[in-house]
């Protein structure tokens, strides 16, 4: 949990998985009603983009690095330190 970029792609991998799950479920059961699935999915990506939020940080000085892209980051724009 100390690595801001494996975190990183946990958040990446938890809103994708969320919003396939969703679209999947929006297909099968169609959008009418809202099908539980399709919240699952939803509940999940947002959980991953608070997973994100929460621990895509430095953990020299904890400010939050930038969460769009894959690129990692090999140092904090913050304070300069190596990043694992
Ligand atoms: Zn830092």
């Amino acid at each position: 949990m100390k690595n801001p970029n494996r975190n990183r792609l946990v958040m990446f991998a938890l809103i994708i998985g969320g919003l396939l799950i969703a679209g999947i479920s929006g297909v099968i059961y169609g959008v009418e009603p809202i099908p539980p699935l399709f919240i699952v999915g939803a509940v999940i990506a947002f959980g991953g983009i608070t997973f994100g939020v929460a621990t895509v940080r430095c953990p020299y000085c904890h400010k939050l690095l930038h969460l769009k892209g894959l690129t990692r980051d090999s140092h904090c724009p913050n304070c300069g330190k190596k990043l694992e």
